[in-house]
């Protein structure tokens, strides 16, 4: 897509601190790491995010990570790792060719992980309610 920063990222018109890439997809350091070694992998074919993600490409996706997420775990010397995704403006997505963050993480880091809220057996039930109706 002509206007996407991941696009023009694949193509070499903007530089990166490539990682790792095969035929479906690239990796690449995360200019604003949230620690040492935060590296994205995209498709290579323009997607927006999860929801228009090809299937044809699911499988592939997840031996690429566990790839990159494995060498990244080794050479910073991580304690763990996260995986994330943002989808949309609402979870963080700020660029919209579709991106998995692999994120390093350390005993000691600090960074804790995402706020919970307390909810009811009543309210679960509720909104599962919900959801099964779209599955
Ligand atoms: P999002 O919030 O959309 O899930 O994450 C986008 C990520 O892309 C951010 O963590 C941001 O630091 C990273 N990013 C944005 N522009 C560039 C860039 O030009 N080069 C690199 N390496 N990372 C970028
Ligand atoms: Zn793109």
């Amino acid at each position: 897509m002509v206007d996407c920063i991941f696009c023009k990222i694949i193509k070499g018109d903007i530089p990166s601190t490539k990682v790792y890439e095969d035929d479906e997809f690239y990796s690449f350091l995360d200019i604003s790491p949230v620690n040492k070694g935060h590296a994205l992998v995209i498709p290579k074919h323009h997607c927006r995010n999860l929801l228009d993600f090809p299937k044809a490409e699911e499988t592939d996706l997840m031996e690429f990570i566990k790839k990159v997420a494995k060498a990244v775990m080794k050479a910073t010397d991580a304690d763990g790792f996260n995986l994330g995704m943002n989808n949309e403006d609402a979870a963080g997505q700020v660029v919209f060719h579709a991106h998995f963050h692999i994120i390093p993480r350390f005993n000691d880091d600090n960074l804790g992980s995402w706020p919970s809220k307390k909810c009811s057996e009543e309210e679960l039930e509720k909104v599962r309610d919900e959801i099964v109706k779209y599955l």
